[in-house]
């Protein structure tokens, strides 16, 4: 048994007998498990210390990470998490906190989330704020919840049906059918932006019944939607309330106001927009923010002052309240307050130049952008925002290409795979978002091995098709891993 770098790893490494931790003697009187409580035959893994920590620090250098390489990984923004906010993350006033002590031991930490609270409703342009939800998804079902109980509280029963444009992420449908509402899809035109005509037909059709539309600005196909100002007019007309998916807030915050365009509700990515590492799919937080007409259905407790400070050198009290029609808990104690902590860090760094991020993060996307644009099929040549999508074939110069290829093809550069197949109006879409903190070389790598592969692609295909070449494990079977999904990892012990 080896695990040398050289060969293919071995996952299997436990020996019988074999121990990596050797446990002090008990100091205290020893007592039985109940038998109930008891499991014969746990499986534990038996193996020295040495072999764990190879074991582990190996697979982590197999990881791509962004601390080791280009991430663009569109719609995700995988941008650098600046260390002094998981420095800040660990203090252990913050990180040792613990959620089921009172308000008498912890007014610092229901300080910092007051704050929080009040930075994202400037930056945003909305009073209301609760920051409970765990995710963007989270938020919106928060937001969506909030809008039904809003027309419900009016006596308005008839309004069940969510306007969401097809470019949408699939989060946002499957938010509207969770809360127990009816989505109208839109269909969008050919410069990306809403069909405006579509959107005025559905209005008047289902003038009624329209409990509001969720549309996400700039768009996830990285374009900024032109008519905002008269789709955020026409679903109000009817009576519907708007809802932003603030999901691509990196190319807008600090320029422009959700709530100044005329939205009702929005939610922020905070993984996304203020910095997280969320590589493996978590953790999330996901507040959502809301003008007056909502703000009694936030989701709750949220924290508010209860007592005001009596002079200046005097903090006021913290405490919790509980919005008066709200939607209810969504989440145990008060959120993931360890994002909480690296959000307000991110905003106290940058605070006003807030508008510089998202003026780099749209100047980084359109200059790749640009210099692809003539090598790759771009549906949508316009300025983007903080991203942008392609289309991954050339089914005349290259014809059995497919965007996966390319992702795969990638990887043998060392970079991580933009997003695949998504926006799902797009054929063969590769959604590329470099993010604001990416240096004009490292942009300037990216386009150059971008080209190679479209050379290659029709030169040598197969180069594309059997890649990725140099991870060791291959292509695997994405559809049977999603229909057969393991989530742990078990020994396959013979028969
Ligand atoms: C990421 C994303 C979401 C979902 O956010 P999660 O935090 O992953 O739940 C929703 N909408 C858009 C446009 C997104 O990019």
């Amino acid at each position: 048994m080896s695990n040398s770098r050289l060969e293919p790893l071995i996952f299997e490494i436990s020996r019988p007998g074999r121990q990596g931790v050797r446990m002090p003697a008990p100091d205290v009187p020893t007592t039985e498990i109940p038998a109930t409580l008891r499991r014969d035959n746990l499986d534990f893994p038996e193996v020295a210390e040495i072999d764990v920590v190879r074991h582990f620090v190996r697979l982590s250098q197999l990881n791509h990470g962004i601390d080791i390489g280009f991430y663009p990984l569109g719609s995700c923004t995988m941008k650098y998490n600046p260390k002094v906010n998981e420095a800040v993350a660990r203090l252990p006033g913050y990180a040792a906190v613990h959620p089921l002590q009172g308000e008498g031991t912890t007014q610092g930490a229901l300080a910092l989330m007051y704050m929080l609270q009040t930075w994202l409703g400037e930056v945003a342009g909305f009073e209301h704020v609760s920051i409970q939800p765990a995710a963007g998804a989270h938020g919106e079902f928060a937001g969506i919840l909030m809008i039904r109980k809003y027309h419900l509280d009016r006596g308005d029963e008839k309004r069940t049906k969510i306007l969401v444009p097809d470019s949408a992420h699939g989060t946002n449908p499957a938010t509207t059918s969770m809360a127990g509402l009816e989505v109208i899809e839109l269909p969008s035109d050919e410069k990306g932006d809403v069909d405006l005509d579509a959107l005025r037909k559905a209005c008047e059709e289902h003038k009624d019944t329209i409990a509001g539309m969720m549309i996400t600005v700039p768009s996830t196909l990285g374009v900024f939607e032109e008519h905002i100002l008269e789709i955020v007019e026409a679903v109000h007309n009817v009576g519907g309330l708007m809802y932003m998916d603030g999901a691509n807030l990196n190319a807008v915050m600090g320029v422009i106001k959700p709530a100044e365009l005329g939205f009702d509700v929005m939610h922020y990515n905070l993984h996304k927009t203020f910095s997280t590492p969320h590589g493996g799919g978590g953790p999330g937080s996901g507040p959502v923010l809301c003008n007056e007409k909502l703000a009694p259905f936030l989701p709750g407790p949220i924290v508010a002052i209860v007592e005001e400070a009596v002079d200046e050198d005097d903090a006021p009290l913290y405490g919790w309240e509980m919005p008066e029609k709200s939607i209810g808990r969504l989440k145990a104690f008060h959120g993931n307050f360890g994002m909480h902590v690296r959000a307000y860090a991110y905003i106290a760094t940058y605070g006003t130049d807030l508008a510089e991020v998202t003026r780099y993060a749209v100047l980084n996307a359109n200059y790749v952008r640009v210099k692809l644009k003539d090598h790759y099929h771009a549906p949508f040549d316009r300025m983007c925002g903080h991203e942008f999508v392609l289309e991954g074939h050339w089914p005349e110069k290259a014809p059995g290409i497919h965007a996966l290829d390319i992702s795969k093809r990638l990887m043998d550069y060392g970079i991580h795979p933009p997003t695949n197949y998504f926006p799902l109006i797009v054929p063969e879409a590769l959604l590329i978002e470099p993010t604001e903190t990416e240096s004009k070389e490292t942009l300037d790598e990216f386009v150059e091995i971008m080209l190679k592969i479209a050379e290659e692609a029709q030169t040598n295909p197969d180069l594309l098709h059997d890649a990725p070449h140099t991870t060791p494990v291959r292509r695997v079977d994405e559809v049977k891993a999603a229909k057969e999904l393991v989530l742990c990892c078990r020994p396959i012990l013979p028969e």
